[in-house]
């Protein structure tokens, strides 16, 4: 991929699709040489959740709005090697490239850089540039440099650094982007120790600190500078060989770590112990096993497969391993929106590791749970009297959403933490878990509904003021997605009442008290549950977005010019508000979620919001992939696909650079496992309705059911293999396979 891609704003781009990441660090795709001074790169590393904690301004405030908020903050930079023959520096920039190739390898977990270069004297050299972050211990990054000589003899100088000088990205005119704190990391400790360097930061409100411990498998000469630790080693070459050296560099942060020099050292000294051999072989051997189960083939169509897998392999370099991280809307990979988790992870990236793998599904469910204590608060801030109000943006847990009209109002992100976990609890069937940690989140989540809802005098229940999925519309009255989810969530709320006080009635008195439950409330839950309002138009047979939505003013497709998308950079929301215009899927998203309205008013609604949706937003192509298979057209379901498919690897948005975008990641693999699968998780098990772009020969996906490896391959015919029977229905037909099921399917153009 990406052969001589020598641009600026290339680079830029390739700094997010390269980046290396497991869950815990996350390391931008930069040259260790470094660029000239014309180029602008975000060079960064970030830490899972490590942030700083920022004011937030506002010219007029309000009661109840955030004082406080977090962001992502760029960390130590571990990257710096510099290679120096005959007293020239190889850089990319000068002298001759004859051969320059970047990929990323998603099989062993590593980046790959490849340079054939003829200095500017004419030393001819080869190097090749492996960066792994590994999976199995998680604080670990191994940089490894072979270097080739083609005709020079002598000595190689390494220069290899940690940098302390470091600063956050900003851009005053992107509302995606920090406009301000850019620096805020300080250097606290610099250490030259036996077998490493050890150099800590700490930030300047938040308190928090961060080491990076750094080792070489090759002999250095350590200095301590003002802002930064650098070795020094010099090695001989001759024609025709190759000298090698490893950089192993380890991140420790007071969030999850007591001690982070000793820590440090002692992982540290382990990894150096074992060599990367050990390393490489360990990535591999977690990559399979991830694989066997998330993996994506598709025949009939070149580069669909890998780029596809590509996308998936984004999701578990960016996704939190542990309780103190969740998946920020780019990951790991660079600082768009500062590095905060949204609803993405519930609608756009839990259905992906529910269905691959489990364990971490789960985790990122208990993030919620463990930062559920703020949602509480949050709820008392708002003046709500009782409840928890899930942030729409946050790192540490606390509401983070300076606009609240985009931001706060978004009042569904209580309903999609809550079917997040219903639908892991009936796919996996884990009753304990609920009864330990999901029923508190549903109960607690369900009750501000109550708080934001009320009856109408004809006994409807509506709720109103809130702002649903698309951020082109805010602020209205009962949101069809906001109301249907809502209802889903109470009468799941109800239904979980009621099972655990049968299965576990010990458990049960405990949450009674716990939560101060009482009858009446679930009884007013079960009847607005129930009573939902749906908003409906008889005449264009939709759902409708909102009560008002009919009402707006058509916004003008045909005249307004392409320069002026996405309309968030070229017009103030008011004017945006007042048409009939929408950023993402919303609608249409709901329909996909709780696929209970009827046939023909999912179709409907689908042609109606599809010519008003202007896909501003990275997470809408996707779900109109996976509607156009359920309403039986695969052109558009492959058209969004492949829009979804490349939108970061062709930099379709503009903003890669900002890093990549996570929710669409996850919105790659469900627009074929939802899309093309029919894949759906209902009370009365996995549905599965099959279908497959006619010019593929093939398409396999695999899940993890309940313990289970199913693999599903639709070709001529549906097969079905498993290792453990299984019950699925297709077709809303239920079938009993022990290992292997062999059938036709339709064709539904
Ligand atoms: C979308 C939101 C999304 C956020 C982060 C915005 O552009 O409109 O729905 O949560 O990006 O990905």
């Amino acid at each position: 991929m990406n052969n001589f891609r020598l641009e600026s704003k290339e680079l830029l781009v390739d700094e997010s699709l390269l980046y290396t990441g497991n869950g815990y660090i996350g390391v931008r795709g930069n040259f260790e040489e470094g660029y000239p001074e014309s180029y602008s790169t975000v060079r960064g590393a970030y830490i899972a959740s490590f942030y700083e904690t920022i004011d937030v301004e506002y010219g007029e405030s309000a009661h109840g709005f955030p004082k406080t908020a977090q962001k992502l903050i760029n960390v130590f930079d571990p990257q710096s090697i510099k290679i120096e023959i005959d007293g020239e520096q190889f850089s990319l920039f000068q002298g001759e490239v004859l051969n320059f190739h970047r990929e990323m390898n998603i099989e062993k977990g590593y980046s790959l850089r490849d340079v054939e270069w003829v200095s500017p004297k004419g030393h001819h050299l080869k190097l090749e540039i492996k960066r792994m972050t590994s999976f199995e211990t998680l604080e670990l990054m191994l940089i490894d440099y072979t270097v080739t000589s083609v005709n020079y003899s002598g000595m190689i100088r390494v220069n290899s650094s940690i940098e302390g000088d470091v600063s956050n990205y900003t851009n005053a005119d992107d509302p995606r982007v920090a406009s301000k704190h850019a620096k805020v990391l300080s250097i606290a400790e610099k250490e030259i120790g036996d077998q490493s360097v050890f150099m800590a930061g700490v930030t300047n409100r938040s308190k928090l600190k961060m080491a990076v411990t750094m080792a070489h498998d090759i002999t250095m000469d350590y200095k301590i500078l003002d802002k930064s630790i650098e070795g020094h080693a010099q090695l001989q070459i001759s024609e025709g060989a190759s000298v090698t050296f490893a950089k192993y560099i380890v991140y420790t942060d007071s969030i999850r770590h007591s001690n982070l020099s000793g820590q440090g050292k002692r992982i540290i000294q382990n990894a150096v112990m074992k060599g990367k051999e050990y390393w490489y072989a360990a990535q591999k051997k977690y990559l399979d096993n991830f694989w066997k189960y998330a993996k994506v083939d598709v025949e009939g169509e070149g580069d669909v497969e890998n780029s596809l897998n590509y996308n998936i392999y984004q999701l578990l370099a960016s996704v939190g391993k542990d309780i103190h991280s969740n998946i920020s809307a780019k990951g790991l990979s660079g600082e768009g929106y500062e590095g905060h988790y949204f609803w993405d992870t519930e609608i756009y990236i839990i259905p992906f590791f529910t269905l691959a793998n489990p364990t971490i599904a789960k985790n990122l469910l208990m993030f919620r749970y463990n930062t559920l204590p703020y949602a509480k608060e949050e709820a008392l801030i708002m003046g709500h009297t009782k409840g928890a109000k899930i942030p729409w943006r946050t790192i540490s847990g606390s509401e983070c959403s300076a606009y609240f009209p985009g931001g706060s109002a978004q009042y569904h992100i209580n309903a999609d933490v809550a079917y997040s976990n219903i639908q892991y609890y009936l796919y996996t069937l884990d009753l304990d878990y609920i009864c330990d940690y999901g029923y508190e989140i549903l109960y607690e989540t369900a009750r501000l509904w109550l708080e934001i809802g009320h009856f109408n005098d004809q006994g409807q229940f509506f709720i109103t003021g809130v702002t649903g999925p698309d951020e082109y519309t805010a602020i209205v009255n009962n949101n069809y997605y906001t109301n249907a989810m809502a209802g889903y969530h109470l009468q799941w709320t109800v239904k979980f009442s009621q099972l655990l006080k049968e299965r576990y009635p010990s458990s049960w008195e405990e949450l009674v008290n716990k939560l101060q439950i009482t009858e009446n409330e679930i009884n007013s839950m079960d009847r607005a549950g129930q009573r939902m309002f749906l908003p409906y138009s008889d005449e264009l047979g939709i759902n409708l977005q909102d009560d008002g939505f009919l009402n707006k003013k058509e916004w003008d497709f045909e005249n307004v010019p392409k320069e002026k998308y996405p309309l968030v950079l070229n017009y103030h929301p008011l004017i945006i508000y007042s048409h009939k215009v929408l950023k993402q899927a919303d609608t249409v998203l709901c329909h996909f979620l709780l696929d209970n309205a009827p046939d023909n008013v999912i179709q409907n609604s689908y042609y109606y919001y599809e010519k008003l949706t202007t896909h501003d937003s990275s997470l809408s192509p996707c779900v109109h992939s996976i509607m156009a298979s359920r309403i039986n057209n695969p052109e558009k379901a492959y058209h969004y696909l492949m829009d979804t498919l490349r939108l970061d690897l062709d930099n379709l948005h503009g903003n890669t650079k900002d890093g990549l975008h996570i929710a669409n990641a996850g919105g790659a693999y469900m627009a074929i496992v939802y899309g093309f699968g029919g894949l759906r998780i209902k009370e009365d098990g996995l549905h599965l309705r099959p279908t497959k772009p006619p010019h593929w020969s093939k398409l396999t996906f695999r899940l993890n059911f309940r313990g289970a490896l199913v693999k599903v391959t639709l070709g001529d015919q549906l097969l079905i293999e498993t290792d453990q029977p299984i019950d699925i229905l297709i077709d809303n037909k239920e079938y009993h396979i022990e290992n292997r099921m062999e059938t036709n399917y339709h064709e539904r153009n």
